[in-house]
C-alpha cells in the first residue's frame, strides 16, 4: 500500500497526523507531509486507512 497527498486539497486540519503519527508529519506550510516513502509496513496500514477516513477534504490517496 501507498499513500500520498492530493495538496490542492489539503487543508492543513492534521487529523491525518493524530490518526496516524507514524505516517503523516506537517510541511513548513503546516499542510500534510507523508513520512514514508514508498509501501507502507504493513502494521501501518490501519491507522493510514483510519486517516483516509477521517480527513474531512478527502485529500488522501491510497493505493494498492
Ligand atoms: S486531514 Fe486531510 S486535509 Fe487535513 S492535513 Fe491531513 S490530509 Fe490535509
Amino acid at each position: 500500500m501507498k499513500v500520498s497527498v492530493d495538496m490542492g486539497s489539503c487543508h492543513g486540519h492534521q487529523m491525518c497526523a493524530i490518526a496516524a503519527p507514524e505516517v503523516f508529519g506537517s510541511d513548513e506550510l503546516g499542510n500534510a507531509k507523508v513520512l514514508i516513502e514508498g509501501d507502507l509496513p504493513t502494521e501501518l496500514e490501519g491507522k493510514a486507512r483510519r486517516a483516509e477516513a477521517n480527513c474531512p477534504e478527502r485529500a488522501i490517496i491510497i493505493s494498492e
